[in-house]
Order: structure tokens, then sequence, then C-alpha cells
């Protein structure tokens, strides 16, 4: 095991976690998944406590949403864990640390989780009407060939590129990544029930959150905006008052999802969304970090290349290594000088909600 806090695979990154947490002091507890990582491995989501259990302020750090992006938001995890930021923390302050919220997408190289869902679109209402997404209903066969060999492919990339001639780049962005709830086999699919992951985040909510009056959440997420630029998006309406709290505390480069200046697309049941509802009794306060990796295009035919590979082809046979490592190299940038910005900027935004939270509980 190496000593960066960075991890090639899922299993180093959980012990890499359970270490550091154990030595900064925090109690640790785990919320096991029902299959096995690649390696047979168990898969859990690994939560660290550091700090009061009546703490009236928490930071909530979680990585993993997207599985894949993990191996960034572990290693500032493991990062933070081992700098000794816990000493910063005052008397009524706590951090919670969620290591792998979709260890399955972590441990499988996956965006998504067992269930092929995009827990960034899960956390809607199922008893209600599901979002439309008709023009992902026009390029779905394009998006996922039933073959994956060279003329499909080329076949469908003149179907996206003539979508994107015809409606502009943005609009299939958009058409893509904004969320579907009718191809269960596609990308950016939100399920049709409640998955895994959002009952274990729910779970992690009641079990570990319901004592606090201020509540701040920062998310890890890579695969958007330039190479290792950390972008500070807030799901919360402009016109809210979590908004305006986020851009207090994090200052003006944070953007709205909602309010057409973000790199994400708009999209419904992302948990930073859902948080403030699941925790009505707190002020919420959420940031996802989104750095950039590499260009947009590589990154979506990463993810079509995995999705392909798990509803047509053999996740552990001849075509997977290469599946694999395209989709881990569109999510994670192999180099010092990525990593390092990866850390600073991680650094700057948990100092900047702890500086938040303390002003939040010392004026209360
Ligand atoms: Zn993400």
């Amino acid at each position: 095991m190496s000593t960066s806090p960075f991890s090639p695979t899922y299993a180093e990154a959980r012990a890499k976690f359970r270490e550091a947490a154990a030595a900064a002091g925090a109690t640790l507890s785990d919320y096991r998944h029902p299959e096995r990582g690649p390696d047979d491995g168990d898969l859990t989501t690994d939560v660290a406590w550091i700090g009061p259990a009546d703490a009236d302020a928490v930071l909530m750090l979680v990585s993993g949403t997207h599985g894949v992006e993990g191996h960034c938001g572990s290693g500032a995890q493991v990062d933070w864990l081992r700098r000794g930021e816990a000493a910063r923390l005052g008397q009524r302050l706590a951090v919670c640390l969620v290591h792998a919220i979709n260890p399955y997408g972590f441990a499988w190289s996956r965006r998504v989780t067992h269930e092929n869902v995009d827990l960034n679109r899960n956390f809607i209402d199922f008893a209600g009407p599901l979002p439309a997404n008709p023009e992902y209903d026009g390029l779905a066969a394009a998006v996922k060939p039933a073959d994956w060999g060279e003329t499909s492919q080329a076949a469908s990339r003149a179907v996206l590129r003539a979508y994107a001639r015809e409606h502009g780049p943005a609009a299939l962005v958009q058409a893509l990544s904004g969320g579907q709830y009718n191809h269960p086999d596609g990308i950016f699919y939100g399920g049709a029930g409640e998955t895994w992951s959002r009952r274990t985040l729910t779970a992690v909510f009641r079990d570990r959150m319901a004592g606090a009056s201020d509540i701040g959440l920062i998310d890890y997420h890579t695969g958007l905006g330039p190479e290792g630029y950390a972008e500070q998006i807030v799901s919360a309406a402009p016109d809210s008052a979590e908004y305006r709290r986020a851009r207090d505390w994090h200052g003006a480069a944070a953007t709205s999802l909602t309010g057409g200046d973000s790199v994400s697309a708009r999209l419904a049941g992302d948990w930073l969304d859902a948080a403030p509802r699941l925790l009505s009794h707190a002020r919420v306060t959420g940031i996802a970090l989104e750095y950039g990796t590499v260009e947009s295009g590589k990154v979506m035919g990463a993810l079509r290349a995995d999705n392909w590979l798990h509803a047509h082809g053999d996740p552990t046979g001849p075509d997977a290594a290469a599946i694999k490592a395209q989709i881990r190299a569109a999510f994670y940038v192999d180099t010092d000088l990525w990593r390092g910005m990866v850390l600073g900027q991680s650094l700057i935004a948990t100092r900047q909600a702890v500086a938040g939270l303390t002003k939040a509980v010392s004026a209360s």
C-alpha cells in the first residue's frame, strides 16, 4: 500500500480510510452492501465520526456518490484525516466522513450503482410521475448499440454528432446527462425505486445527523469542467437562504445547478438537493466539488463503453480491462499536479465550511 492518500482500487481506498480514521481518533461504523467486489472482497460504506456525538454542527464529507469518482473523494478524505484537521474543530463541531456511498460503483469502476442507477438522479419522489426526457428516448439506441465493434461505434457517433450539429453541443449534453427513467440499461438512468445507496445515505442522516442544528455538506465529484479545477456547485435555488449561505461560506465562485452558470446539466434527483428535506430539523448548507478531468467527449465515450460492457458484454471478460482503464482515466487524472489540485481545493472548502459552521453555532 503506497503512502499516497489516493488509491488505485476500492479495496486499498477502504483500508487507507479506516486506518486514517482510527489514527485520527474517529469512531467507525459500516453499512454492508449486498454484492461483492471484482476481487470478491467486501463492499461497505464506511462512516467515520470525529468530535462530540451530540455536536450542534456537523460537516459531512461524502465520497463515491458516482462510484469510480471515489478515487478523488477518498483521497481528499484520507488527506483530511491524516493532516490533523480534526484538531481545528471547536467543542460544538463534529465531522462525519462517509466513504464510498456507492461502493459497488467504486469497486467495479462504474459511475452507477449495482442497479445501473445514477445515484444523483435517484433522489426523486417515486410515488409521483417520473421526469420525462424525450430527447434521450430518441437517442437511446445510438447511446448503447448491442454490438461494440468499430462500425457500430462509428454509426452511433454519427447519430450523436448530427444531434449536436442540429441542436448544439449543450443540448446533447442535456439530453444524455440530464437523467432518464425509461431505459434501465441506459446511461444516467434514475431508477424505478430507491437504490441501496439512497437508503444507506438516508440511514446515515437518520442515525447520525438528528441532533445537529447546522449541517454542512461536501460531495466529491469528477468528470466535468477544466482539468483540475473544482467548481463548487450549489443545488439549492439561487433565491434560497441555503444558496446565500453557501456563497457566504465558500465565496463568489460557487455556481448554481439551476441558475445556468454551472458545468453540470440541469437535473432532478441529486442528493444535495434532497438533503434539506431529509434533514428538515437543521439548517443545511451543501456544495458539490466537481473536479475537471478530460474533455467531455472522452468522458461520454467512456461511460457509453462501460454501459455496453455491463449490458451486453462480460465485465470480467477480455474486453473489460481496456474499458475499465478508459473509465478510470475519464474520472481520475493520474498525475501529481491533478492530485495536488484536488487536495488543495478540498482543504480550502473544508476549512470554509468549518468556519461557516463555527460562526452559525456561536451566533445561536
Ligand atoms: Zn459525479
